[in-house]
């Protein structure tokens, strides 16, 4: 029964919006996948778990673009899994709720394609409870009923049941009614629901571009127009809808809304990304420095050959204890090349990424400039002890200075090098960015760059948030304005700062 790998087809609920909402099930057939289909209401963090390799096929319905029909998409998927593929189909909210996965999952079926189905987060549930309603409650309802509010056009007559939607006892949530709103309403109102019954309208559920209008069924259908309220939307019907002003929790983050531009390089932006996700601000990611080899990579190499030969080796940056394991493993080595070395690592960052290699760091200084790092390392050390700087090309000289001013045999080596970048959407996300964060010097610089002369006329009316005094300092010598600086000088930090005074 030789065979070559047989294809599979995983239809994965991508949630409603929050990519935080995705399953650690669904992520693992992403991460897996030879080619995902996916449609435009896919966030791009959830895209970006495929691997480097991994086909990707957009079949979405944005206006203007080219999009398959339901049929294609479904003779897409048999034809890639026939040809032995692992494919993702990724879906808005759970792909099993009004999301036509039932009609692949059939046609997969009747063509013998194996498939496994990964729910997902609805939007029907996930969206009011962003807005703070709950689709149950005791002293409220026994049920609750999800609609759809946009029949299949091809049917002769509407199938719901609208005396029975009316029942004061269970909660309504309408997907796709948008359209339908003003019909669905006085259907509700012929048959007894009464007009003073609360609603909900809530848009772009679960996203930093969240939108939710309260109202009545008497009063829904003109506050809508108003308020130029549209599609995607749920629309919630019951008791339940009055909780919100009780229990409304993501749209009163002092961040929510808020684009925050993040210029640190791509590789370090994803968990900057994902707290801003989780707190219902829309992450910019637009690197303005790239962390490549030195130009001369020989040093780092006699470096790892001879770290036993110093007292103390100091880690400026994650990325220098990257560039050094790197390298060490090239050369077939491991933790124990440090042997009795004591090691320093500036930043707990730069510590995480030591103990991912076994080593616990004999010092970590408080606070994360060169001037305390000084300190404490002087503290530690005595004249004449050897202390290998292991940090970025041309970085500040502050450290290595104190250090042999107190007699300290300092060598230096760089590590990696930092270069500018300037992405092809720096000025678009620049300009939609309500606040512009800078998580190192080289980042100032490497916006400066970007932004050329335009850069004050740019961040005019900004709020900018620097991670600590010396990135302050550097962005105030660009002749920025400086509006915030992390207490402590983390990225966590400048969140927890950006928190209490946002833009
Ligand atoms: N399978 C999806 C629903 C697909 S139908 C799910 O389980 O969520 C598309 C409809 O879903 C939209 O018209 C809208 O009514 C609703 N919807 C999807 N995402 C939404 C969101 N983030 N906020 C509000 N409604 C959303």
């Amino acid at each position: 029964m030789s065979k070559s790998k047989s294809g599979r087809v995983f239809l994965v609920g991508a949630g409603p919006g929050d990519p935080g909402l995705l399953t650690l099930k669904g992520a693992r057939a992403i991460a897996a996948a030879d080619v995902l289909v996916y449609d435009y209401l896919a966030a791009a963090p959830i895209v970006a778990l495929a691997r480097p390799g991994c086909e990707k096929i957009y079949v979405g319905k944005k206006a203007g673009a080219h999009t398959l029909a339901q049929e294609e998409i479904a003779q897409l998927l048999i034809r890639l899994a026939g040809e032995g593929k692992q494919v993702v189909r990724l879906k808005g909210g759970d792909p099993f709720v009004f999301g036509r996965g039932g009609e692949e999952a059939d046609e997969l079926a009747a063509a013998g394609i194996a498939f496994e189905v990964v729910p997902g987060v609805t939007s029907a549930i996930a969206a009011p409870a962003y807005a703070g309603i709950p689709l149950t409650h005791r002293e409220h309802n026994t049920a609750f009923t999800i609609v759809t509010g946009h029949e299949d056009p091809t049917k002769p007559e509407s199938t719901i049941d609208y005396a029975r939607l009316a029942d004061p006892h269970q909660t309504l949530v309408f997907l796709m009614a948008m359209g339908n709103l003003a019909t669905i309403v006085a259907k509700l109102r012929e048959h007894g629901l009464p007009g003073d019954r609360p609603v909900a309208i809530v848009r772009e559920g679960t996203k930093p571009s969240q939108e939710t209008l309260v109202a009545t069924l008497d009063t829904i259908v003109a506050q809508a127009l108003r308020s130029g309220i549209a599609a995607p939307a749920i629309v919630v019907i019951g008791d339940v809808v009055r909780l919100r002003e009780r229990i409304r929790w993501f749209d009163t983050n002092p961040l929510f809304g808020k684009r925050v531009l993040i210029t640190r390089p791509a590789h370090q932006a994803a968990e900057f990304a994902a707290r801003l996700w989780e707190i219902g601000a829309e992450p910019l990611v637009v690197p303005t420095i790239a962390i490549g080899p030195p130009d001369d990579p020989s040093p780092v190499r006699r470096a790892i050959e001879d770290v036993r030969l110093y007292d103390w080796i100091v880690f400026t940056s994650q990325n220098g204890v990257d560039a050094f394991f790197r390298e060490l493993a090239r050369g077939g080595g491991d933790a124990r090349a440090f042997g009795k070395t004591s090691v320093g690592a500036i930043g707990p960052k730069t510590a995480q990424a030591l103990r991912r290699h076994g080593i616990e760091p004999d010092f970590v200084p408080a606070r994360f400039i060169s001037e305390d790092v000084a300190e404490g390392l002087l503290e530690r050390t005595s004249p004449s002890d050897r202390v290998l700087l292991f940090r970025a090309q041309a970085a500040r000289d502050v450290l290595p200075e104190r250090l042999r001013e107190q007699q300290r045999h300092v060598d230096v080596v760089a590590a990696y090098k930092t270069t500018l970048v300037r992405e092809d959407d720096f000025d678009a996300k620049l300009a939609a960015a309500d606040v512009v964060t800078f998580t190192s010097a080289s980042t100032v610089h490497g916006f400066a760059a970007a932004a050329g002369d335009g850069m004050l006329a740019a961040v005019r009316g900004k709020t900018i948030a620097c991670i600590g005094p010396v990135t302050a300092s550097a962005a105030r010598e660009a002749g920025l304005h400086v509006d915030l600086v992390a207490d402590e000088f983390t990225v966590e930090g400048l969140l927890e700062t950006l928190e209490r005074s946002p833009a």
